[in-house]
């Protein structure tokens, strides 16, 4: 019997998925091997039973957490999909504000109507499984995704940072060139793409363990960015983890 799989979206812009689809037309002997019961955003049937979720998108609103902890009962694996899921992403960038404020600017005299909270990771809500990282996902990381759990084994991420995948490319350093990366500090697993292609990281995998994130401040500042310009940059994708790790939290 195939593996039945299902995926769901909290707060993102369903680029994620997107790739999935993206995917499958890439890989097309994946749909012999699983069988899709829910997938909004390619088909119209909805099935509830499912032994494999994929989760795209941030917890945004307390009504999420009901039915993210749903998914969790009913799946023998949960696997987020992209930064939104497994970072907060860039949704997480408004937890630096008053969220009173926030509400207004986008809601104005309507602000009451919607329901909201500080943007989380889905891991913030419950235990995730597996976590494939990205702005959006990597295709080939899904699909090897596929495989290890269809193999019985988890999917694993690279805990080393890109500047590693970046040096194997033969990249010329963006430091180098003029401009400015947040390599040092980054998981890899994107096989360098932005560096690869002429742009600096913007950290879309996340942090990795212990990174130094004094270092790579010195070493933005001494290429002439403002703190705030450094702020602005380390908080594109990261600002929950950065928040968490300087103990801030949203008022
Ligand atoms: S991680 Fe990026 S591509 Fe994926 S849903 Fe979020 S914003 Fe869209
Ligand atoms: S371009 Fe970025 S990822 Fe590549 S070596 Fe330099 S800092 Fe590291
Ligand atoms: S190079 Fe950095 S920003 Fe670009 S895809 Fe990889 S992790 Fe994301």
């Amino acid at each position: 019997m195939k593996p039945k799989v299902a995926f769901f979206e909290f707060t993102s812009c369903e680029g994620c998925q997107l790739t999935v689809v993206d995917t499958l037309q890439h890989h097309p002997e994946l749909l012999d091997v699983i069988e899709i019961v829910q997938f909004r955003e390619a088909m119209t049937e909805r099935g509830e039973d499912y032994q494999i979720a994929f989760i795209e998108g941030s917890c945004t609103r307390p009504s999420d957490e009901e039915k993210i902890r749903k998914i969790r009962t009913q799946a023998t694996y949960v696997v987020t999909l992209g930064a939104c899921a497994h970072l907060g992403g860039i949704n997480a960038i408004r937890n630096w504000q008053p969220l009173e404020s926030v509400r207004e600017y986008v809601y104005g005299d309507k602000k009451d109507w919607f329901e909201t909270y500080p943007a989380r990771p889905i891991s913030a809500v419950i235990k995730v499984d597996a976590e494939i990282p990205g702005c959006p996902i990597d295709r080939k990381e899904f699909a090897m995704a596929v495989t290890h759990l269809l193999q019985g084994r988890m999917p694993a991420i690279p805990e080393y940072p890109l500047c590693i995948e970046c040096k194997l490319k033969e990249n010329v350093c963006m430091f180098l060139r003029g401009k400015t990366c947040l390599g040092p500090i980054t998981r890899a697993g994107c096989d360098a793409i932005c560096p690869t292609y002429g742009d600096g990281c913007e950290g879309c995998r996340g942090l990795i363990p212990s990174p130094n994130l004094n270092s790579i401040r010195s070493a933005l500042r001494e290429r002439g960015m403002s703190d705030a310009e450094i702020d602005a940059k380390m908080t594109m994708f990261l600002s929950y983890q950065k928040m968490k790790m300087e103990g801030v939290t949203t008022t």
